[in-house]
């Protein structure tokens, strides 16, 4: 067994071939190790027992290989100036197709006459040169190949191919993996129990190695390139395996410490909370409370995520909640991203607690001199119920006398983080973490992995539909009607422009010229007025305070009304630039509208034509409001990394494993294990993760 892991991890270098720059370029793209080295799947599969003729292709196909000899090379001068094309004529039995490289003279040294080359690519007609293979990868066979290797290796089969990794070329990975195969040991350890394997039907871990980079003839290219055969799922659910027994663990671990104070419920406690509450929660509130409540009775922390749509009603189960922890009095803090949101649920919950004994506080970046000192000094005696703020909660100097409850509301935003700074300070309070973005469910399970998870997936009742569409920025004045009559009919409407730093002055004007053009040449009927970021929080206040009211028709603004805001007279939703904003941004302005009872519209203004990305993203608004549609869209389109942003996220690196691709996987490996650790101990399956789990997924930073 120690000789089979030792093959596994020989330095690369050791490997035949493998010099000083090879082992360099190698170690810069993360492989180090022979187990590297096999863990890194080839990007795709190329057909090569089964050459497509020269004579067969034709425009419009798909890619396709084909092989022969290169029967004449030369460098073609265009009439562009100085943009030079390398082509070469290449022929098999049935014909001669031509092969163009643009600007890639170099290639000369290589491509010679005689030579027999493997190419991958598609017809096309291109000026200059007409049909001709366009920029196709290449692979030179013969010469530098070891005779014996020839047929086996990199013809004849389904070949593996590699993205090329600096002076490594896709086809001296093939020989190295294949050379590193050779001397796999037959004992080599599996880290999947074979019960699992046996019940998954799923190959032994050398097995799946051999296949992944040489699959058999009868292997299915289909499969392969979807990365669904047997062997590559084996290799990608062990990822994910591992990955969850190490979340599990976490979990686990967190759950061994006690809490110091557990609060306990009674009849007095329920009077309380029905008192407060302004309306009958629905099923899915009510579900989700039970859940959350029956946390807090337990004796070690909560660590929960609450999911629920924009406006589904979050904040009201996670008030309901903090009258459980304030009438055990212990002290509930809630956490907003922002300061704007810190004051409006400020606001909210001080208006809810208004007939109540609850002292409610405010305390942000903003929050200064004695004011602050006397709130600081106040929370730490124990003299305040219920703390609303930002991250300057978790700041340093800010203590807590009995911390129940922490809600850490809108986990995109932040959540990891806040959670362990509050146990560095070592606090273990229960923890609520909500998002109105709701994250697809295996994304949940990856970065959420160690929570428990509440889904609220119904709208309070009496919602109206939301009517979206994407229109063309040549169809404004259209648009602009449509306002003008929703207006006089008495709703309201806002108008959002894009803002990103790097044009932040460019976009600004952008929203203010529109501002002032709605005001003054389309509407001077209607009361306009303009919110962005950069204005005083009294100056934003009173314009929000002034739309809450119905004094304001019309809110042209950047993108700060994105969350939080909540003017159930605003029907009309108009993004300008539609296409500059992400996915998910989109469906949180779309949930500022739609709160009341009559019907709404969001419209998404856009430039054309549009990139595809874009197009895909519009084209989701249009076609659905579910939010945890939308975020397995914004999954697709954007890719695991992008969706939740940064490392500290709790984003692990993974090597096999694709979150968007397969996720199902992930879910089979999340089911196995949670029962795998519940049947028994494990021990060497613990071991090994709890000594590798944090470095393998690159989480070490995160505790
Ligand atoms: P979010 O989940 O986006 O934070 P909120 O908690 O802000 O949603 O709730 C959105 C709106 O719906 C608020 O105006 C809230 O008062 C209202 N609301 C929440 N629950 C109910 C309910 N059960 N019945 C009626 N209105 C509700
Ligand atoms: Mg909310």
């Amino acid at each position: 067994m120690a000789g089979a892991e030792d093959f596994l991890s020989t330095p690369l270098q050791f490997l035949k071939g493998v010099g000083p720059r090879r082992a360099a370029d190698l170690r810069r793209a993360g492989l180090v190790t022979v187990e590297d080295l096999l863990y890194r799947f080839p990007f795709r599969y190329e057909d090569r027992a089964h050459f497509a003729s020269i004579a067969s292709l034709s425009l419009g196909q798909e890619a396709r290989s084909i092989v022969g000899e290169i029967v004449d090379a030369n460098v073609r001068w265009t009439r562009r100036k100085g943009f030079k094309v390398f082509e070469a004529l290449v022929r098999d039995s049935s014909g001669c197709v031509r092969a163009c490289w643009p600007n890639q003279v170099y290639l000369g040294d290589k491509l010679k006459r005689g030579r027999h080359v493997v190419l991958y690519g598609k017809l096309e007609f291109r000026r200059p040169g007409g049909l001709q293979l366009s920029n196709p990868d290449y692979e030179l066979l013969g010469e530098d190949d070891e005779a014996d290797e020839v047929g086996r290796l990199h013809t004849g089969r389904i070949v593996p191919v590699y993205e090329k990794i600096g002076s490594v070329w896709p086809k001296f990975q093939r020989s190295l993996v294949h050379r590193a195969l050779e001397r796999l040991p037959a004992d080599l350890d599996d880290p999947l129990p074979a019960e699992l394997l046996a019940k998954l039907d799923l190959p032994a871990r050398g097995e799946a190695f051999e296949q992944v980079h040489f699959p058999p003839e009868s292997a299915s290219l289909d499969l392969l390139q979807t990365f669904r055969t047997p062997a590559q799922k084996r290799l990608i659910f062990e990822e994910f395996f591992l990955f969850q027994i190490g979340l599990l663990l976490r979990k686990r671990d967190a759950d061994a410490e006690r809490k110091p104070f557990v609060p306990v419920t009674n009849q007095r406690i329920r009077e309380s909370a029905k008192r407060v509450l302004p309306f009958k929660p629905t099923k899915a509130q009510r579900e989700a409370l039970g859940q959350i409540v029956a946390d807090m009775k337990k004796p070690h922390a909560m660590n929960r995520l609450l999911q629920g749509d924009v406006g589904s009603g979050k904040t009201i189960v996670a008030l309901l909640a903090a009258i459980v922890a304030m009438e055990n009095i212990l002290l509930f803090a809630f956490m907003a991203p922002t300061e704007i949101l810190a004051e409006q649920h400020f606001l909210n919950i001080q208006r809810l607690f208004a007939a109540s004994h609850f002292r409610v506080e405010l305390l942000t970046g903003t929050t200064a001199g004695t004011a602050r000192r006397e709130l600081l000094r106040d929370l730490a005696a124990g003299r305040v119920h219920l703390v609303v703020g930002t991250h300057a909660l978790v700041q340093q100097g800010v203590e807590f006398r009995r911390l129940g409850l922490v809600v850490i509301d809108e986990q995109h935003r932040f959540g990891v983080i806040q959670r362990a700074t509050l146990r560095a300070k070592g606090l273990h309070p229960d923890v609520l973490v909500m998002t109105a973005t709701p994250i697809p469910r295996t994304l949940a399970l990856t970065v959420h992995g160690d929570l428990d998870v509440s889904v609220i997936r119904e709208l309070p009742p009496g919602r109206q539909p939301i009517t979206t569409t994407a229109r063309p920025e040549s169809r404004r004045d259209e648009t602009c009607e449509f306002l003008r009559k929703e207006i006089e009919a008495g709703r309201q409407a806002y108008v959002i422009y894009p803002l990103i730093e790097e044009s932040a002055k460019i976009d600004l004007k952008a929203a203010t010229e529109m501002a002032d053009h709605l005001a003054h040449d389309v509407f001077p009927s209607f009361r306009v007025a303009l919110l962005h970021g950069r204005m005083k929080q009294d100056a934003k206040d009173r314009v929000m305070r002034a739309f809450a009211h119905g004094k304001i028709d019309i809110i042209v603004s950047t993108t700060v009304v994105e969350v939080g805001i909540d003017v159930p007279n605003a029907t009309v939703m108009i993004v300008e630039h539609a296409e500059r904003f992400g996915l998910s941004q989109l469906h949180q302005l779309r949930g500022r509208v739609g709160r009341g009872r009559h019907a709404s519209y969001c419209i998404l203004l856009h430039q054309s034509p549009l990139s595809e990305d874009a197009r895909g993203r519009l084209q989701a608004m249009v076609e659905t409001t579910d939010g945890f549609v939308i975020a397995e869209r914004d999954l697709q389109i954007r890719g695991p990394g992008d969706f939740v942003g940064t490392r500290q996220s709790g984003m692990p690196t993974l090597r096999v494993g694709d979150l968007a691709r397969d996720h199902t996987l992930m879910e089979d490996a999340r089911r196995e294990a949670e029962a795998l650790l519940a049947r028994g101990p494990a021990e060497r399956l613990v071991a090994l993760v709890r000594g590798t789990w944090a470095t393998r997924f690159g989480l070490a930073d995160v505790g």
